[in-house]
């Protein structure tokens, strides 16, 4: 048996073990520097230092690490060892205050969209005191900040941390229209993970999978997702022994590992933690998904977090949970009670209707990439376009106070819609909505079109920036007016009138959905190339300058760190498929071709009815010309474009021409596929993968 209150954080560096290791004067500092969003003095992180050392080492560690989140999407480490040499040839272990805070990786290798040359190739990482520190192996990992040398960042977690500030002070202003006063308002996210098991002897012979993280080949299976028994359905014991261990190890780390489950596509499970502040929600996902891929070993498995590791069967997302709260604890999407704390509800969920339709287009590019391409707008995740989805009761009551008439709940009460009777709203009565991308559901807002692999700072520093827009509009609107209420009112009727579009509380999957959306304006951003040409748009440009998030070469560089990654995915994916059909496919078709015409003349001097074999010969021969003629024209695709020199019509020229020849390509080999002998297939099918773990 477990203990796991015993078990939980055992490995985290958390406020119990601070309190228990620092000297009192020295918490108190840094818990007071944390909560104020302050910088830690020298004397403290001195002292903090030296308590982490000598606890890290109690549980193992040897090492440490100042861990950052690049523009790569993954996490970086480099880990250096605590010892310090002594006389006479020994060591002690040490670790200094000023190691804590700032660390200096060589930063020349990683993405940094131009912003610093070779010749001033440093960066340096800054301690974030926000988030724990915790050991894992041998190692004692630090989170922080990477940023350049001349201030630019260079990372996913700077700006996060920049965009929450933003977001707390345009709240605090609102508030205090109230007559409310918190510290500080932050946001929280719970994101739940998808992604697949499949056993690792046959991923080891799927050079797709292990190359590029999905199949590029693969006829469908005669039992994919159809009977639609997976979904909720009972863990098969391999799965659950791993979903054990793997709770058990995110535990340990503090991860608030909540539910998990059977998702809709066979081999596919989801995993949702308890909802943390936005930033160590983060981390806390970053860590998650390199857990879930480390344990999987453990179990002669492999964890794919890909979002499209199958075709034809539904893909990976992460659904990102997002609400705001004071640090007096309210939540700010929480429907009130009374009348004026209703008022703010109202005030709050408008500014996030304003958010959500001016910024569709930053919400959808942060949640653009290659493999996410393949979900959206696939009836299987949201579409392209971003709406919003609010349920009947709030739709109605925002559309009767626009309208000015009276109101009539769901509950048969009437109210009228004078300032001072703002409904109440009863919750639950928002039946839930799957296919929304931007869904309200009851006290938090889902975003729904994150992959399963996308790192969520992105997505949640556009939220916190669009809705810090808006309520700042707000603020500078309401400030000075001596009725406050009632311009309040006002202001949430105005907006709703003018951002009503961005509503949808209907099927997304639906394609009238599609000539609606663009009736109403709002905007279809098919692909990921199409989606990051919005990023440097000027309005966005003075947004992110505005909220002090990013300047205008911060901007522009990740647009093109974005793209670049884009058109490096294309070209990996389509000269892996160019190279699998070379050395793998056609070999074997042409062996099965010949095993055919073998048997044809054989049989056929024996005055044998051939008729059948000839058919699958003509049939695998056909398939044969077309495949090497559809694998020839990729590879000379793939070249041409990479000679492209400017970068958007690089990454358009990936998506309409060489991920549409590589579509052709697969076409032709999963058609083999399905004629060749299981003997003769060079590597596990769809069945083999997600249908015997
Ligand atoms: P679903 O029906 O989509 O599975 P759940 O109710 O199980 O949704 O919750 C999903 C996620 O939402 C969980 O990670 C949960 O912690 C998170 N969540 C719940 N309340 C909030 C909140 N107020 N703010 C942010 N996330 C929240
Ligand atoms: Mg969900």
């Amino acid at each position: 048996m477990i203990n796991v209150p015993e078990l939980f954080g055992s490995m985290v560096f958390n406020e119990h073990v601070m309190r228990d290791r620092l000297p009192k004067d020295v918490f108190a500092a840094l818990q007071s520097t944390i909560k104020a969003g302050k910088s830690v003095s020298s004397e403290v992180a001195d002292a903090v230092a030296c308590a982490m050392k000598d606890w890290a080492i109690e549980k193992g560690a040897t090492h440490y690490t100042h861990w950052f989140q690049p523009m790569t999407g993954i996490t970086a480490e480099k880990h250096d060892s605590f010892i310090d040499p002594e006389d006479g040839g020994a060591v002690i272990m040490k670790f200094s205050g000023k190691q804590l805070i700032k660390g200096e990786p060589d930063a020349s290798s990683f993405p940094s969209g131009g912003l610093r040359s070779t010749f001033e190739a440093r960066g340096y990482t800054a301690w974030d005191p926000t988030s724990y520190a915790f050991v894992k192996g041998s190692v004692l990992y630090i989170p922080t900040a990477f940023i350049s040398y001349s201030g630019q960042v260079l990372d996913k977690k700077t700006p996060l941390l920049r965009s929450m500030n933003s977001l707390s002070d345009a709240a605090l202003r609102v508030l205090k229209l109230f007559g409310k006063t918190p510290e500080r308002v932050t946001a929280s996210v719970g994101s739940e993970q998808e992604y697949f098991l499949i056993p690792r002897e046959l991923y080891k012979k799927r050079p797709d999978l292990i190359i590029t993280g999905r199949t590029l080949f693969g006829a469908k299976p005669p039992k994919g997702q159809e009977l639609e028994d997976h979904y909720f359905g009972n863990i098969k014991s391999k799965v659950l022994e791993y979903m054990e261990d793997l709770d058990r190890e995110l535990w340990k780390l503090g991860i608030y590992a909540k539910t998990r489950h059977n998702e809709v596509a066979p081999a596919q499970h989801e995993l949702a933690p308890i909802y943390a502040t936005v930033n160590i929600a983060t981390d806390h996902n970053q860590l998650t998904m390199s857990v879930m891929r480390k344990v999987a070993k453990k179990h002669d498995l492999v964890c794919l977090l890909h979002e499209k590791p199958f075709a034809g069967v539904n893909g990976s997302g992460k659904h990102n949970n997002w609400s705001i709260s004071t640090s007096d604890g309210e939540n700010l999407l929480e429907p009130g009670k009374d009348l004026k704390n209703n008022l703010q509800f109202m005030l709050f969920l408008t500014a996030v209707i304003k958010a959500v339709d001016e910024h569709q287009d930053l919400l959808r590019l942060s949640v653009a990439t290659a493999g996410n391409d393949h979900r959206l707008g696939a009836h299987e995740a949201p579409p392209a376009i971003i709406s919003m989805f609010l349920g009947d009761e709030i739709t109605d009551l925002l559309e009767t106070l626009a309208s000015g008439k009276e109101y009539k709940n769901h509950h048969g009460n009437k109210l009228s819609t004078g300032v001072e009777s703002v409904p109440v709203i009863y919750e639950d009565t928002t039946d839930r909505n799957r296919t929304s991308p931007f869904a309200f559901t009851g006290n938090k807002f889902e975003f729904r079109s994150l992959g399963s692999s996308t790192n969520i700072a992105c997505p949640n520093v556009m939220i916190n920036a669009a809705v810090a827009d808006a309520l700042n509009y707000f603020a500078d609107r309401l400030e000075n007016e001596k009725d406050f209420c009632k311009a309040a009112l006002a202001l949430i009727k105005e907006t709703y009138e003018k951002h009503k579009r961005i509503v949808f509380n209907g099927d997304n999957y639906a394609d009238e959905w599609q000539t609606e959306a663009k009736k109403r304006g709002l905007l279809d951003l098919k692909g990921t190339p199409e989606a990051l040409s919005y990023y440097d748009r000027q309005e966005n440009l003075e947004l992110f300058k505005r909220l002090k998030i990013y300047n205008n070469e911060e901007v522009r560089a990740r647009k093109d760190i974005l793209l670049e990654n884009y058109c490096k995915v294309i070209s990996i994916e389509a000269q892996t498929m160019c190279e699998i059909t070379q050395k793998q496919i056609l070999p074997a078709a042409v062996r099965f071709s010949t095993m055919l015409a073998d048997n044809v003349s054989r049989l056929s001097i024996l005055g044998v009815n051939v008729a059948a074999q000839t058919e699958v010969l003509n049939a695998v021969a056909d398939l044969i010309n077309d495949a090497y003629a559809a694998e020839k024209k990729l590879c000379e695709l793939q070249l041409a474009v990479k000679t492209e020199a400017d970068l958007q019509r690089k990454a358009d020229g990936c998506h309409d021409k060489v991920f549409a020849a590589m579509q052709d390509l697969r076409a032709y080999c999963d058609r083999l596929e399905t004629l060749l002998p299981k003997e003769l297939w060079p590597f596990p099918t769809y069945g083999d993968l997600l249908l015997y773990v």
